[in-house]
């Protein structure tokens, strides 16, 4: 009884020497198993594009069954497989593109605000106040159904009516 040696890749051992590991390292089973591992870590769109470069595996789409495996020349992957895939391939590449996505989107609106509070100042120097404040009201708020639904809300709670609170504007102070 010697050593034992473990293929991870082949998930399986067999008595550790020279003659044997050589066999077994050259071996078609291994190469195959090797292969099909490190297929596991490469980019989706490799994938993708390989299997839509080869033809359907006919007899594995119709069976799910199919000799050859994984070394079938033909492409075992089904069409809903494919979009799905490349679904993924489109979200992630977005996740490179705008890593931050939520934060540019908080940070237009950072922008918005600012924009709008500018205009906001400069009509109050040019006196313009009440048209301002007549837009902000206008703007729509959308409410999310399941407020809407609960029932007995205190007033402070309470949506706004349709076309907002009538606001009583006090231009003078006294
Ligand atoms: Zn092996
Ligand atoms: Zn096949």
């Amino acid at each position: 009884m010697g050593k034992r040696y473990y293929c991870d890749y082949c998930d399986r051992s067999f008595q550790d020497n020279m003659h044997n590991r050589k066999k077994h390292l050259n071996g078609v089973q291994h190469h195959r198993a090797k292969k099909a591992w490190f297929d596991n870590f490469r980019d989706a769109a490799t994938i993708l594009n390989e299997e839509r470069a080869k033809e359907p595996c006919r007899k594995f789409l119709q069976t799910g069954e199919c000799v050859f495996g994984t070394n079938c020349r033909f492409s075992h992957m089904s069409e809903r497989h494919m979009k799905m895939l490349e679904q993924k391939i489109d979200a992630d590449r977005r996740q490179k593109e705008f890593p931050n996505e939520d934060e540019s989107s908080s940070k237009r609106n950072v922008d918005e605000w600012l924009s709008r509070r500018q205009k906001k100042q400069a009509a109050l120097t040019s006196g313009s106040v009440s048209k301002i404040e007549e837009e902000e009201c206008v703007e729509n708020v959308e409410i999310p159904p399941y407020l809407l639904s609960i029932p007995d809300l205190p007033p402070s709670l309470r949506p706004p009516p349709t076309g907002g609170w009538k606001v009583t504007l006090q231009n003078e102070w006294g």
